[in-house]
Formats: C-alpha cells, structure tokens, sequence
C-alpha cells in the first residue's frame, strides 16, 4: 500500500467520496495518522467529514494558487482523532480556471505544496472530482498510487479503459512511481445478474488488482454523510462499515505478504471488524 492514494474514477457518483472519506476514518482507527485532501470543487469529502463548505477561510484551492501552504490549510478533526482535512468548496473550480492559464508546473502544484507536510502523515488519501481535469491531474501526479472505486454496470469497463490509459500516460511523462492501488466494487448488489457478469469480467482483466473486499449498496453508508460523520462514527456495526474496515484491512494486509511472506500479521495492524468482514466480502452481500 502506498502513502499518498488518489481515488478517482471519472465517472460520477460511483462511491469515490463514500470511499475515501470512510477509508480515511478507518485507517484513523488504527491509530495511523490520516490526512484527508478535497480536491473536488462540491466538497462533498468536507461536507462528509461535518465541515461546513461555505465557512472554511483556507483549502485545497489556496493551495493549488499557492497562496496557502499546505500546513495552514489543514484542519484536524475533532470528530475522528488521528483524521486531518484539507477541505474544499466551489472556490475550487476558480482556482483551476486559474491554473488552466499558468504555463509552467501547474501539474505539479499539489505535489509541490505536499512535500513538507507528506511526512507527518502515514496515508494521504485524495478525493478526484469526476472529470479528468487539472484538478485530477494535480491529484494523479501528487499520488504513489489510485485506487478506483466503480459500480459493477455495463459501461463501466469501458470508462475503466479511459482512466487506466490516463494513468499510463501520466506514469510515463511525469509521475513515473504511480501504480495502479486497486479497484474496488462499490454498491454492490449480488442479486443483480449484469453486476455478478461485470464484476467476474473485472477479475479476467485487472486479477488481483480487483480487491477481494466488496461495498454493498448500505443505508447507512448513504445517511452518514447527512450528519457529518463517515460510517463508522454513525453506526459502526453496519454492513457499510465494516466493508470499509474490511478495505482498511486487506491494504494492511497485501502490505505485510510484501515486506515478509512467512510473518504473521500483528492484530494491531488490522482493524477491529476487518477479518469478519473480509471473509464476509466474498460470499453474497445483501
Ligand atoms: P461524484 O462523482 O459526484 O464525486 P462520487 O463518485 O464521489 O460522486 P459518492 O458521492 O461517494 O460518489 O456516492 C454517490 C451517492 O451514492 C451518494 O449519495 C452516496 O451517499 C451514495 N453511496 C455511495 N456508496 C454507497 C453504498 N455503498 N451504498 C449506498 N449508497 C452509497
Ligand atoms: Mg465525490
């Protein structure tokens, strides 16, 4: 698993704020510290996260325009100890017109304004807006890797194809340490037999880059937000939650096969819940 993680995936509404915002507050639970960065001028992550867009004096877009450094936008959340935000609201979408005009380097502004504070955290989790835009961009060459949250639906391989030839081209011309973090199946319904085929022609194309943990579609996980809190803080028993602590857990994992085949991984290191829900994540969710 990477430190800095962009969650993208150009299409709309396919769980990528749901994910990051959630992810973000699991890894927070492991006691790892977290930061959280809005790079999507809805500032649904902010909104999620119970910070009011509308009052925020510093964010995402001061620092995009260099006009803040990284360390004074960032708010640490009461609400989810070990969980930073670096929140952002509609000024966003004035600060990339603004950066459509700069000539030099403004691909690599977010990357630039992360160095001094990247150390400070243990992930850095990115949420994308829905367009492969500069925003994006500053997001994609900031990152060690994408994660890429996606509904199991019949034009959702094809949008999947775009965004894996973008993070080639990126790899190659700047950013050449970007991988691929996984992609995960979002709002998953088992009964549904398009979502069952869709998602078994992931496997074929993306194998292991397919996380084995699966989000099913969850009240709870859509209701959190409307309170300010990720999942976990809103009712942390549900199936939502606990996928989300599943996700946590498998990254944890996958990371402890690579440093040593044969150690055994510290429960300190998996999240409370993750192994129940890990092993649920492959039998059908509903
Ligand atoms: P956008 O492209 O607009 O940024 P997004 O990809 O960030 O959207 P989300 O905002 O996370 O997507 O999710 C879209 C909607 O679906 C939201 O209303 C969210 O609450 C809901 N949602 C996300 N994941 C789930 C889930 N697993 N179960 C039920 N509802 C979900
Ligand atoms: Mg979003």
């Amino acid at each position: 698993m990477k430190r800095i993680i962009a969650v993208a995936n150009q299409k709309g509404g396919v769980g990528k704020t749901t994910t990051a915002v959630n992810l973000a507050a699991s890894f927070a639970l492991t006691r790892r510290r977290v930061l959280l960065i809005d790079i999507d001028p809805q500032g649904n992550a902010t909104m999620g996260c119970g910070v009011e867009k509308s009052q925020i004096s510093r964010g995402t877009g001061d620092v995009l325009l260099e006009e803040s450094d990284a360390a004074s936008a960032i708010l640490p959340l009461e609400s989810v100890p070990g969980l930073s935000l670096m929140p952002s609201n509609q000024d966003l979408t004035a600060a990339e017109v603004r950066l459509l005009t700069t000539m030099a380097g403004r691909e690599l502004r977010l990357r630039n304004a992360l160095k001094p504070v990247q150390d400070q955290y243990e992930v850095i989790i990115i949420d994308c807006p829905p367009a492969l835009n500069m925003l994006t961009l500053n997001a994609l060459v900031a990152a060690q890797s994408v994660l890429i949250p996606m509904q199991c639906e019949y034009y959702a391989l094809e949008g999947l194809s775009a965004l894996v030839s973008t993070i080639d081209q990126i790899k190659a011309a700047v950013n050449p340490e970007l991988e691929l973090e996984g992609i995960l199946r979002t709002m998953f319904d088992p009964r549904n037999n398009l979502a069952n085929e869709v998602s078994s022609q992931l496997i074929q194309v993306f194998g292991d880059k397919v996380f084995r943990t699966i989000v099913p579609r969850n009240v709870r996980l859509a209701e959190a937000p409307s309170f300010g809190k990720p999942v976990l803080q809103h009712d942390k028993d549900s199936r939502g939650a606990l996928a989300y602590l599943a996700l946590a857990g498998e990254m944890l994992r996958k990371d402890d096969e690579v440093v040593g085949e044969s150690e055994v991984a510290s429960p300190l290191d998996t999240p409370p819940g993750a192994e129940a829900a890990g092993a649920e994540s492959d039998r059908p969710l509903n």
